[in-house]
């Protein structure tokens, strides 16, 4: 069970202290506070661990400070939809809303090779009007033999490069915990001029180590890629590591399935899941069409496979894109063949903006109807 508290309910006044005091007595339950500063105001929820089957919902909201009860009746306690529960479905990080209702395009390179190419898509970003993008510093490979990325060297020119042409936030893979420290302090370095979402890749979704160190930070938000083979609930159980210690600013990304039947696509699109995701959980759900996809092939429509499954998830209601770039991609060290041309940007943003119109038009749609019931 979950109580919610009223707005703002400092730990030092009597009333916190009675609601505690309350809570302390009750048999067999123990309690776990949380508390989220946003800008506006600051957050209080109350978890009861133990037997909360007894407790009366009624009884509990007539304790100090409580403004909402929640019944926890599904599993990932925090991050999930439970009954009754109106808890946000969104959050704020660095000036970028990112909701179950929001559609951000992070668009750039899978790994970065040069300063020059970063420039050159930061460039087509903020012409583009683009404040999102997608960096990798480090990444992990299937041979110990390929490139391993530049790692804390990019870090300044990438951070400076974001300051330069106003992208606000960078989604950036760790496959290590030292990597949030390198980060943090590459960006005090560069006066903070731009900010990050840690993203863990779909090797480490069930690095459970990994994921509690990043839970307990709240610098930063974090993109937790589905793993390749394990089924959603055990997925959604590792976002739910990261919440559980405290980082509740978790966006989920689906990326495809590793399995030979997804052939000629490197992963099976497994987009269908983005309206499952938003309702079981209250997370914003990305997909990256670039990691399922794979390669640059295109239908007879003129239109790449890439880009057919990204309308896809956007017009089941995806919150975020995350996509490969490159301004030369025969040039890329990793994943060259899946890169889309700078060029080709304007395109894939107005393709996006087709399907995002058309879901709203479904969402719309699907009201009016509820309305007739
Ligand atoms: C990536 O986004 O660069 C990446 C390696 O993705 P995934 O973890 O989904 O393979
Ligand atoms: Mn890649």
């Amino acid at each position: 069970m979950i109580l919610v508290l009223t707005p703002d309910t400092r730990p030092d006044t009597p009333e916190f202290k009675q609601l505690l005091g309350h809570l302390a007595n009750l048999p067999g339950i123990s309690t776990r506070v949380h508390t989220e500063v946003g800008i506006e105001q600051a957050l209080t929820e109350v978890y009861l661990i133990g037997n909360t089957k007894a407790l009366l919902i009624e009884d509990m909201q007539n304790l100090p400070c409580v403004e909402q009860v929640v019944r926890i009746s599904e599993e990932y306690r925090v991050l999930g939809r439970h009954k009754d529960d109106h808890r946000p479905t969104h959050f704020d990080y660095n000036g970028v809303r990112f909701g179950q209702d929001t559609l951000n395009v992070f668009a750039g390179l899978c790994a970065v090779d040069t300063l020059e190419h970063v420039e050159l898509m930061m460039q087509a970003l903020r012409d583009n009007g683009q404040v999102c993008t997608r960096m990798g510093a480090y990444k992990p490979r299937t041979s110990p033999y390929s490139f391993q990325g530049h790692g804390k060297a990019c870090l300044p020119y990438v951070f400076e490069l974001a300051g330069k042409y106003g992208i606000k936030v960078i989604a950036m893979e760790i496959t290590h915990e030292s990597h949030v420290e390198e980060i943090c302090e590459a960006l005090y370095r560069t006066g903070n001029s731009t900010g990050v979402m840690l993203q863990i890749g779909t090797r480490n979704t069930q690095n459970f180590e990994l994921l509690k160190i990043v839970g307990r930070q709240q610098d930063f938000p974090v993109l937790l890629k589905r793993g390749f083979g394990i089924t959603l609930d055990e997925s959604l159980n590792a976002a739910e590591y990261l919440a559980s210690e405290g980082n509740r600013k978790v966006v989920f990304g689906l990326r495809g399935m590793k399995t030979n039947m997804a052939d000629p696509h490197r992963n099976f699109v497994d987009f269908a899941h983005v309206p499952v995701v938003k309702r079981l959980t209250r997370m914003p759900v990305c997909i990256d069409p670039s990691h399922s996809v794979g390669l640059r092939a295109s239908s007879p429509d003129g239109i790449l496979d890439i880009m057919h499954v990204t309308a896809q998830g956007v017009i089941a209601g995806a919150n975020m894109v995350l996509v490969d770039f490159h301004p030369v991609p025969g040039k890329a060290l990793v994943d060259g063949p899946q890169a889309m041309l700078i060029r080709e940007l304007p395109f894939f943003l107005e393709d996006v903006r087709i399907a995002r119109e058309a879901y709203e038009q479904r969402v719309a749609l699907a009201g009016r109807y509820r309305e007739d019931e």
